[in-house]
């Protein structure tokens, strides 16, 4: 199963990801993380990405790009993944077509957790991700048991810094300048899965794994 990942963000794409990793056994390949490791390990691509990020700003498509094809022709993506925040503009949907084609594979489906504006604003802000080992809660939704402690493995539980409020309306504008523009891209190839985000998460995990046994 080769899938996108579309949507805000905030939408919920990292939180239904890891519910897909293990329906299906396929890696979970997110460009934020990658580009986040990158920038702890302090490597080239980290250097050249955090100024990008700090602002909320798209990382250039030739970096991107280069990582992502990287990635795809590892051999544990030979059974599938779930790509998240790739593509992020119509120049990363015809580089991903191209990379697909190279590796003579086609892309089963794209799906769209569509999330209003003020609830992506509400789950950025309030978003908490574990500095060891990743998982994620909400400071209301899905809180850790004890405060800054994750529930999994002890690790601090800290707050992006893209999640401030200045950095998160940059997000959102570029999102609707540009992401945006894939959901027709895909529309109209009949990828696209629409799937109303602004439920629980059990709810929208429900919905996404009916449309994907349909696909
Ligand atoms: P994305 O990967 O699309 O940026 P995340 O999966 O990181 O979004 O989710 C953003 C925040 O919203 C996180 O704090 C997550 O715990 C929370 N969240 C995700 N899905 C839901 C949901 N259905 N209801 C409430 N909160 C959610
Ligand atoms: P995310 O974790 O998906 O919210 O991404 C965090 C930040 O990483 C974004 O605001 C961008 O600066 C950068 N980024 C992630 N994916 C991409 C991409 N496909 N293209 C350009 N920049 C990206």
């Amino acid at each position: 199963m080769r899938i996108v990942l579309l949507g805000p963000p905030g939408a919920g794409k990292g939180t239904q990801a890891d519910h897909i990793v293990d329906e299906y056994g396929i890696p979970h390949i997110s460009t934020g993380d990658m580009l986040r490791e990158a920038i702890k390990n302090e490597t080239s691509v980290g250097l050249e990405a955090k100024n990008y990020i700090d602002k909320g700003e798209l990382v250039p498509d030739d970096v991107i790009v280069r990582m992502v094809k990287e990635r795809l022709g590892r051999p544990d993506c030979e059974k599938g993944f779930i790509l998240d925040g790739f593509p992020r503009n119509l120049e990363q949907g015809r580089a991903l077509d191209d990379a697909l084609n190279e590796l003579d594979v086609n892309l089963n489906s794209v799906v769209y957790v569509n999330v209003p504006e003020d609830v992506v604003i509400e789950r950025l802000s309030g978003r908490r991700i574990c500095r060891s080992c990743g998982v994620n809660y909400h400071v209301k939704y899905m809180p850790p048991k004890e405060e800054g402690v994750c529930d999994k493995c002890g690790g601090e539980v800290y707050q992006r810094p893209d999640d401030k409020p200045e950095t998160i309306k940059n997000r959102l504008a570029v999102y609707r300048q540009q992401t945006a523009d894939l959901i027709s891209y895909y529309e109209d190839r009949g990828l696209l899965v629409e799937i109303p985000g602004d439920k629980t998460v059990e709810e929208v995990t429900r919905e996404i794994d009916a449309r994907l046994e349909a696909v």
